[in-house]
């Protein structure tokens, strides 16, 4: 066992609770550590306020020489986050590096960003500019599919800003997180990051406090309405990233057999534990039956199994409760389909399930209409292109979509018809930090990424200035 402390005002602190960590694919109690009680929420809180003063008027450069720090210092152990990663959130071992690899390049990207002022007029009689000022205190909140590049996605442009920061991962993969903490304290003046985790249930301090600014989410829809509610009381800044139940529409002229591979990526990436997988399937019926005998031929070829064993290309789903909630999807789709591939849950230890592929399935029920957040794809057919998009955008959420066919101009008239955040068109599930990425209707609030995503952290202050005398 090591120790995982937590960073409370640049220092390196044990909790006052006690915490299991799990190893999805084993079951074993795989650490012990400690997280925070109220007394330490408030702590943090208070410790990520008292830094703002003085953080807030130091100049960008330095903030930008601390990102990279970070970035150098996480880069330089990439074999010792992946490794750590896949046995705390159970991904096979290169998808944890690339994990890494896509944190380092997310704290990069905004370690160069600017903020600068803006001339709206400027003539005889008048200045106006826009300031883009720090908001104070904010509060990352993340989920346990990418707990470590969330993590310093929300972090980085917190704190380029002039914010400071108070990081909270979830209680079934927070050891990557954590172990930012060690990293943080010997790049940061104290206080200005502080990492905290709970027992999942201490999240609505930070979402209620007045001396919290802004709360920058991601996890489920119920969590983020929750947050929303409590966050209400101080009017917080909220930047939501939530559910999603993505839908792909594939047109006739494609060969299934040349996309199924993409599809398949797409849709099963993580176990199919991604916000923005590809999580309903709507094929046109001349290519419909092939289509399927396609993504079932690559379902039946994954290899299921502990992610830090070679050849495995499928980890387990990261923990009990979505285990078992994935299995109510399963029951779903055999009363309400048919499992052309896939459909079993091994025998543990471990919580394995193959990847499974539903057919002759049609909206209307759970495992169509709802997100299960696990490695089942529904494949639904459809007549007309007008009835796919109308039964794609019927939904709460809208978080992507996607359009598959080698007719790049029918694809993007219907790519444009989406109700969604992002539509892709040839592909899905393909982000960066270069691309602005949000969600609509109940996928979120607000924008992550690129300029606009970074603007988020800010508050917008206006010089209005009359060039007169008196
Ligand atoms: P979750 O909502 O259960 O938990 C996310 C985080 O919120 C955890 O850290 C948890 O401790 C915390 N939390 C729980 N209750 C809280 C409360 N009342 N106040 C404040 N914080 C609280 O989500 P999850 O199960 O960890 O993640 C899966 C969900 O996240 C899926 O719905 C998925 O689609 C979504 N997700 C969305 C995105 C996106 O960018 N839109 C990305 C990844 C995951």
């Amino acid at each position: 066992m090591q120790s995982f402390p937590m960073l409370i005002n640049g220092e390196l602190v044990q909790g006052n609770r006690s915490l299991n960590v799990i190893n999805p694919a084993t079951e074993e109690v795989f650490q012990q550590i400690t997280c925070a009680d109220e007394s330490q929420f408030e702590q943090a809180i208070a410790a990520a306020k008292g830094a703002f003063a003085q953080w807030q008027t130091v100049d960008m450069q330095t903030r930008r020489d601390s990102l990279n720090k970070l970035a150098d210092a996480l880069e330089a152990q990439t074999g010792v986050f992946a490794e750590l990663l896949t046995q705390e959130q159970g991904k096979p071992l290169a998808e944890s590096t690339a994990e890494v690899g896509f944190s380092c390049a997310f704290i990069r990207y905004f370690a160069q960003s600017e903020l600068p002022i803006e001339t709206y007029q400027d003539d005889e009689t008048s200045k106006v500019e826009l300031h883009r000022k720090p908001l104070g205190v904010v509060a990352g909140m993340v989920p346990w599919n990418f707990p470590l590049m969330i993590g310093c996605f929300k972090l980085a442009p917190a704190v380029l800003s002039g914010n400071t920061f108070i990081l909270k991962p979830p209680a079934t993969t927070p050891l990557c997180v954590l172990k930012l903490a060690d990293i943080c304290q010997q790049i940061f003046p104290k206080g200005v990051v502080n990492i905290i985790t709970d027992n999942n249930d201490l999240g609505h301090i930070l979402s209620a406090h007045p001396d919290v600014a802004k709360v920058a989410f991601t996890g489920s829809t119920p969590t983020g309405k929750k947050i929303m509610s409590a966050a209400s009381g101080t009017l917080k800044r909220l930047t939501l990233e939530l559910g999603g139940n993505d839908a792909g529409i594939v047109l006739p002229d494609v060969d299934p057999k040349k996309i199924a591979p993409a599809i398949f990526a797409t849709a099963f990436m993580n176990c199919g534990q991604v916000c923005i997988a590809l999580k309903r399937l709507y094929v046109h019926e001349d290519i419909y039956d092939d289509l399927v005998h396609e993504l079932s031929e690559l379902a039946n070829s994954a290899v299921v199994g502990n992610g830090l064993h070679d050849g495995v290309t499928f980890g387990p789903i990261q923990n009990k409760a979505q285990f078992i909630k994935v299995q109510e999807y399963l029951a779903d789709a055999k009363d309400n389909g048919v499992i052309a591939a896939g459909g079993e849950v091994l025998d543990g230890p471990g919580f394995f399930m193959r990847p499974t592929i539903v057919r002759d399935v049609t909206d209307g029920c759970k495992v169509v209409d709802e997100e299960p957040f696990g490695p089942i794809l529904p494949v639904i057919k459809y007549k007309s292109i007008d009835d796919a998009v109308e039964r794609a955008n019927n939904s709460v959420f809208g978080l992507g979509g996607s359009v598959w066919s080698n007719d790049f101009d029918k694809a993007y008239e219907v790519a444009k018809r989406l109700e969604c955040g992002t539509s892709w068109i040839n592909q899905h599930l393909n982000f960066g930090p270069t691309v602005p990425f949000g969600g609509a209707k109940e996928s979120g609030i607000g924008v992550e990424f690129a300029q606009e995503g970074l603007l988020e952290y800010t508050q917008v202050h206006v010089i209005n200035i009359a060039k007169q005398t008196f």
